[in-house]
């Protein structure tokens, strides 16, 4: 059976937690994935966008070091930003959103930073990040988790594959959908070292073309492994 709603939450949902804790620790170790400067954290979400996180940083990086502040970025021409992202992919889109975005945080707060965004409300960050072009559920989550030290838990493709493999939401329901049920599952002190378990749990054991089940201490939690051996 699978859940979708608050209500409903799973029964060995703790307990699995538990057991990625032991095995990836980063609830105990957490890792620091902020930046004082939540543009700096916005801006390299947008950029991971279709590429993997090695792209993803050397764009970031190669954009840095020719314009070290977002002011110069701000002042650069579209072109100039695409040849310097190119690395991570859609250079194009992304950088239009770039300029885009820093032209309407100049406009709201008075200068390029986000630092506004860490005294206000939760629903208020949310509601402001949402309206900027290329900004999605993930992005806006990673901001508030990781820049803003606020609650909110990001679902990206493996955390998306390892809620669905343990049945704990439809096959069909999307990231958008299934972070507010993680939100209302998993105990906010978590939720910073849960997403980064679940995350590396799916690079080390359970990606998503060959899982591996056999070496993976969730297992006998798991229904997707209960399945796959009821199979063979
Ligand atoms: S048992 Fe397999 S499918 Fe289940 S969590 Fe582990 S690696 Fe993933």
């Amino acid at each position: 059976m699978t859940r979708n709603k608050p209500e409903e939450r799973p029964e060995n949902l703790d307990a699995v937690l538990d057991i990625l804790e032991s095995l990836w620790g980063n609830e105990r170790n957490r890792p620091e994935l902020g930046h004082d400067e939540p543009l700096d954290g916005l801006f390299l979400t947008l950029l991971s966008q279709n590429t993997n996180d090695r792209n993803r940083d050397r764009g970031f990086a190669t954009l840095k070091e020719r314009f070290p502040t977002w002011d110069e970025v701000a002042g650069a021409t579209q072109g100039e930003i695409e040849d310097l992202i190119r690395v991570a992919g859609l250079a194009k889109t992304k950088s239009e959103r770039m300029l885009a975005i820093l032209a309407n945080v100049r406009e709201t707060f008075g200068s390029y930073s986000l630092k506004a965004l860490k005294t206000m409300d939760d629903a208020a960050v949310r509601e402001y990040l949402s309206s900027l072009p290329g900004i999605g559920a993930k992005t806006i989550a990673c901001v508030l988790l990781f820049d803003l030290d606020k609650p909110a838990f990001p679902v990206d493709t493996h955390i998306a594959r390892f809620c669905r493999r343990m049945e704990w939401v439809d096959a069909s329901l999307p990231p958008d959908k299934i972070e507010p049920v993680m939100e209302a599952w998993v105990a906010p002190e978590r939720y910073l070292g849960g997403h980064v378990n679940i995350i590396e749990h799916g690079r080390g054991l359970c990606g998503a073309r060959k899982p591996q089940c056999q070496r993976c201490p969730v297992a006998p939690l798991c229904p997707f492994y209960a399945k796959e051996r009821a199979d063979s």
